[in-house]
This record gives structure tokens, sequence and C-alpha cells, in this order.
């Protein structure tokens, strides 16, 4: 994949993005990463209200697409679209950096756990709707998304070290009461793990 810089970053953030790229293999998937210049946070397509995301394009292209972002996905090379708001592209060192690694997990996804995507979409349907079994569910309950985080943080203390990654997390968890509940359920999540998130998918599938 190919790093495209539309947002103006400082040569130091540079290094880290490509490094997470490099830790994460992307140079053998076909497509692109964009770090935007803008966040389309009133666009009509919610796809692009959000901070970041991952398109496979193989399965479809988003045709409601800002221009340049259109431009991209529509190129026959482009299989995966990896794509960073204006306002992730600015943040924190660590937190960007965990956001994009979280994405490309996404692209490293549909190679080693083919059909995921598809097992994860009806979990992501009912957990967005609030089940009454979980009325505050996160994301990483799916654990296509669990796994994505883990390899985020996996390559963030790699980088950065854990030093950095734990006055990161301490900060967030008392900064405010959400963050102190996600990471208290990544934790809960992390003890039991069995690094199959097929299988766990099945399972939560069933259970839903
Ligand atoms: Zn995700």
């Amino acid at each position: 994949m190919k790093t495209i810089f539309r947002k103006k970053v400082s040569d130091q953030r540079k290094q880290l993005i490509l490094r997470v790229g490099e830790e994460m293999g992307i140079e053998k998937y076909g497509g692109y990463t964009l770090f935007d210049d803008s966040d389309y946070v009133d666009y009509a397509n919610p796809k692009w209200k959000r901070r970041a995301l991952h398109l496979n394009v193989r399965r479809g292209i988003e045709e409601a697409s800002p221009d340049h972002i259109l431009e991209l996905i529509s190129d026959p090379e482009c299989d995966h679209f990896v794509w960073l708001s204006k306002r992730i592209a600015e943040s924190e060192r660590v937190h960007m950096l965990w956001v994009y690694a979280h994405e490309l997990r996404h692209v490293v996804q549909d190679t080693l756990y083919p059909g995921l995507s598809e097992m994860t979409e009806p979990l992501r349907k009912s957990l967005h709707a609030g089940s009454a079994k979980q009325p505050t569910a996160f994301p990483i309950e799916m654990p296509q998304e669990f796994d994505a985080e883990l390899a985020a943080m996996d390559v963030v203390v790699k980088i950065l070290g854990d030093e950095e990654y734990r006055t990161y997390r301490r900060r967030e968890e008392a900064a405010n009461r959400k963050a102190a509940d996600y990471f208290r359920r990544f934790d809960e999540l992390a003890a039991p793990w069995s690094g199959d998130p097929i299988a766990d998918t099945r399972r939560m599938a069933i259970s839903l």
C-alpha cells in the first residue's frame, strides 16, 4: 500500500507512520493509506463522518465519497483503502499511531481470517441496536475489533515503548469515565483471549 499525506505532518511523525506500515507488512497489499487534511462530520455518507476507516475495495467502492478519495478507490490496483481523518492525523502521536495500526490490522485480517468481516457484520448491527443484554457494549465485544485493538497496542508498544503507552492510558482513564470503562473491558477480554477471532465470532453469534 502506498501512504499519502494530504495533511502535512512533521518528518518525525511521518517516520513513525511509515514504521507502523512496515511493522504490519502493508507493502504486500495493493491500495492506499491516506492521512487526510479534512474532517467530514457533515458529509451525507455516514462512513466519512467517522474518525478513521478501512475499506476492502474488492467488496465494492463507496460511490458517495469526497472526490479525491473516490479517485483513489476507483484505481483498479486498489484492493484496500485506509483513511485517517484530519482530527486523527493531528491527534497526539500515541493515539494517532494506535488508530492507524488498528485500521491496518483490518487489512491484514482479510488475509489472515477470510470471512471474518462477513461474520462480524450481523454482530455489528445487533451491537449498534444496543441489545438488552449489553446496553453499553464497546466495539471490542466483537472479536474482529478486539483483535485489531490488540494488534494496535502491540505495535504502539513496540514503536513508542511500554512507558508511553501506559502514560497515555492512565491519562485517558483519569480524564474520562468512558475510557476507564473501555480499558477495564479491554483487560477483561484480554485475559481469556483465544487468539482465534473466527471461533470467538461463531460463539458470539450463537449466544446473541
Ligand atoms: Zn475496527
